[in-house]
């Protein structure tokens, strides 16, 4: 993959909408080595706040974006290359972020930092948290989120309630299922149980859609993922590609919008029209050309075809 830009898209988001995004990283700087990360293993693993980015560098890519009148967004998204809340300055940047536009600010984060005070302080300032948890057994969590060592669930799930307790925006916890992991129903349980203590305005369950980092990480069905979210309070949806189809626009995509969209990361035909909001086919077709120039590459997963550069 090519390094990735300090800021992408906008993409259409399964989650968000038409999401601008902004990279305060670079590839990859983790606290966690997800079995089924679609950005690959984690190559810096650290708790260690740092500007892995400068963030001039952040604050001059985001001005520079956002003077194109044409721009169209729905909002604006800390995300990208590992975990956003290892940026030192992040906190400034969202706050710079926000005098800049009057689209929401999103953060997405794998709420392993959230314990520490100055963390949840930067993230008070977003008007809609992503954070994640996917396992409240302690040996669970190890194997599927692989932290830095010394971080545990618990420690992890104090925060998550705290941060509860101090943000007024939205959040929307993410559960990422992984079969065989923890998709049982005892795990299941006691996550439905924690999470009615972190009181999330939505719960959102996902599965592995993408080549994960690795091969052990397997998807589980949609007819489980369903049954699942039976099992949790409050308002819970399953966000697989699976289960948010949508219907494609009906314009003919250009090769580089398509390039832009898969060097970020690998993408079936039908989410790449649907992210451009192009008509399926004649996406399909540009693809092919793609393919045949030697400018976009394939590669299978789950009995699915991804185009990457
Ligand atoms: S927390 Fe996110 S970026 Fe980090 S390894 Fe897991 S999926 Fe990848």
């Amino acid at each position: 993959m090519r390094p990735a830009s300090v800021v992408f898209g906008p993409v259409k988001s399964r989650r968000l909408g038409l999401s601008l995004g902004v990279d305060p990283l670079v590839p990859k700087v983790c606290s966690f080595d997800c079995l089924y990360c679609e950005i690959g293993p984690t190559k810096v693993h650290t708790i260690e706040r740092r500007l892995y980015r400068p963030t001039e560098e952040i604050k001059k890519a985001l001005q520079e974006r956002l003077a194109d009148e044409n721009l169209c967004f729905e909002v604006l998204t800390f995300a990208g290359s590992g975990e956003p809340t290892l940026h030192a300055e992040l906190e400034e940047l969202i706050i710079f972020a926000k005098e800049l536009t009057d689209r929401p600010i999103c953060v997405l984060t794998n709420s392993s930092l959230l314990w520490r005070k100055e963390v949840r302080k930067a993230l008070l300032n977003a008007d809609l948290v992503l954070p994640s948890l996917d396992a409240v057994n302690e040996e669970i969590f190890q194997k599927l989120n692989k932290p830095v060592k010394g971080l545990c669930a618990s420690k992890i799930i104090e925060g998550l309630k705290k941060f509860r307790e101090e943000f007024a925006g939205e959040i929307w916890l993410e559960i990422m299922l992984v079969a065989g992991v923890n998709d049982h129903e005892e795990e299941i349980r006691a996550l439905a149980e924690t999470v009615i203590d972190i009181s999330p305005d939505k719960i959102q369950l996902n599965s592995v859609d993408r080549p994960p980092a690795y091969r052990q990480a397997k998807a589980l069905p949609l007819n489980k993922l369903r049954e699942i979210a039976s099992l949790f309070k409050g308002e819970v949806e399953v966000i697989t590609r699976e289960a948010l189809k949508e219907k494609s626009g009906k314009r003919k995509p250009s090769a580089e919008e398509i390039l832009a969209l898969i060097s970020r990361r690998p993408a079936p035909s039908s989410e790449i029209a649907e992210a451009l909001s192009c008509d399926f086919k004649a996406t399909l077709s540009v693809l092919e050309e793609l393919v045949k120039k030697g400018r976009a590459k394939t590669k299978r997963h789950q009995n699915q075809i991804f185009y990457y550069a």
